[in-house]
């Protein structure tokens, strides 16, 4: 057991509440301070973004005994389901069993803020931090950035305030922290397909749906209540672009001629897409993450990432997991716990960000490709028989624990054997025979 300090968390966010009941169930106090209201009694806006948490969520969930409350309300989604315009394919993640699960983020963020409590973290709602003196782990908090400010000491702070973090901020401001921000020029709209009137779902449940169109998809990932929710990822400007979007008919004539098979099933179309804002994706990259034995960033504080791989939250909770294990190894010697999980993270989050960066080309545009379903096809099959020489690149960063950094680089190197492979003659009926198996066992060595 580590002697028990008074820590804050800045940020209720998904890590931070769970950073919250991992620092309780080491003994320590633990105060979490938000801006924003208290999320549980906020009447439910009308947006439901929803998350895909998979291995490494579950790991750190698991961790501290919260795993099965959150199962309770997420669904699986063991394929994808890719509507062409002419026709609807199906394409398995992983192997029998394996899944990544839908949640919206409003109900997880919401029980986990209930499980921080139970376990005993108290949180301070529309309490906005300014800034932070480092050296002494000291919060100050005020109304505007330019009143009156409460300074409260702890011997502890962590940085879980997302993307534009403040405690970053002070952080910057020192020398030799490396900092870099970089927005896509696609950005994101969320709209909505409602449930049946008996309350079942309109599509497929089990699956997540993608409607790839190159420079731009669609995506819909089932709710409990029997709807889902869509996101239109699209550029900003240019030919098919959100600027072009700008009036009811062009909106309805774009999904006609686009997305066919969503007409009947979004009838709110124009009216949420007017409604909802389109928003940016920023990958934001930084370094140190810590500050002596005082200040830690985690989570998107310090490494965010666009969403195509569905991983932002994921990694955010490995942070922890990693963290939870070198304070295991380390007990009291928060120097080294703290240098420890920066040097393990940083690359790892690096190589999240470029697989995350890199996967929306995958989504927006390869799934819609013959070749690239029947190279799927191979890879899975070779998998199969030789599950000891070849893990896919998706699991091995969506079923499984290990480091991002090999995923990346284990990655490039399959895709390498898959290039070679995709140029035997005939290859789409010779995919599944022995000539290919022994052409990529043979590539592996
Ligand atoms: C469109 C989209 C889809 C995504 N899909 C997935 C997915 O499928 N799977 C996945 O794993 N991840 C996904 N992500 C990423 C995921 O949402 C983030 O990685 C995750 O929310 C990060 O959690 P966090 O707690 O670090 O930060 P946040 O969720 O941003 O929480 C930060 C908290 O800090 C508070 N705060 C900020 N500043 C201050 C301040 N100055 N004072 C007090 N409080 C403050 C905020 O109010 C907020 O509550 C997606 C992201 C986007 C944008």
């Amino acid at each position: 057991m580590q002697k028990p300090l008074r820590i804050a968390i800045v940020g209720s966010g998904l890590v931070g509440s769970l950073l919250g009941i991992y620092l309780r169930k080491g003994g320590h106090t633990v105060h979490i301070y938000d801006r924003s209201p208290d999320i549980r009694t906020i009447q439910f806006s009308g947006r439901s973004i929803n998350l895909a948490m998979s291995d490494r969520g579950w790991k750190a969930l698991d961790g501290v005994g919260v795993g099965d409350e959150v199962r309770s309300i997420a669904i699986p989604m063991d394929k994808r389901a890719i509507h062409l315009k002419d026709k609807l394919n199906f394409q398995h993640y992983g192997k029998e069993g394996e899944s990544i699960y839908s949640i919206s983020r409003g109900t997880l963020n919401r029980k986990m803020i209930d499980l921080a409590e139970a376990a005993g973290a108290e949180f301070f709602f529309e309490q906005k931090i300014w800034d932070v003196s480092l050296a002494e782990a000291t919060l100050h908090i005020g109304e505007s950035e330019r009143g009156e400010w409460k300074d409260v000491k702890y011997d502890m702070v962590f940085g879980a305030d997302g993307a534009f973090s403040r405690i970053r901020h002070r952080m910057q401001r020192q020398s030799m922290f490396n900092y870099s921000q970089e927005f896509l020029n696609t950005g994101y709209k969320e709209l909505n397909i409602p449930a049946n009137p008996d309350g079942s779902h309109k599509l497929d449940k089990y699956s997540f749906h993608i409607w790839p169109r190159g420079e731009y998809m669609l995506i819909a990932l089932p709710n409990l209540d029997g709807s889902f929710t869509c996101t239109l990822f699209m550029p900003f400007e240019g030919e098919n672009s959100f600027a072009q979007l700008n009036d009811r008919q062009k909106v309805e004539a774009f999904f006609e001629k686009n997305f066919p098979d969503s007409i009947d099933v979004i009838p709110k179309l124009a009216e949420d897409f007017f409604k909802n804002p389109t928003s940016t994706l920023v990958t934001m990259k930084c370094y140190p993450w810590t500050y002596e034995d005082k200040v830690a960033l985690i989570g998107d504080a310090c490494h965010a990432i666009v969403p195509f791989y569905g991983q932002g939250m994921n990694a955010g909770f490995e942070d922890i997991t990693i963290l939870q294990e070198f304070i295991e190894q380390y007990g009291d010697d928060w120097k080294a716990i703290f240098e420890k999980y920066q040097d393990s993270r940083k690359p790892n989050a690096d190589a999240i960000a470029e697989l995350s960066y890199r996967n929306f080309m995958e989504m927006s545009s390869k799934t819609a490709d013959e070749k690239f379903l029947l190279a799927k096809r191979i890879e899975k099959r070779f998998s199969e028989k030789h599950p000891d020489k070849w893990l896919p690149l998706y699991s091995r960063v969506t079923f499984s624990h290990r480091p991002y950094t090999e995923a990346l680089a284990i990655g490039d190197k399959q895709k390498a054997i898959m290039d070679e492979v995709m140029l035997l003659p005939d290859i789409e009926t010779i995919w599944d025979s022995a000539q290919v198996e022994n052409k990529i066992l043979e590539l592996l060595r």
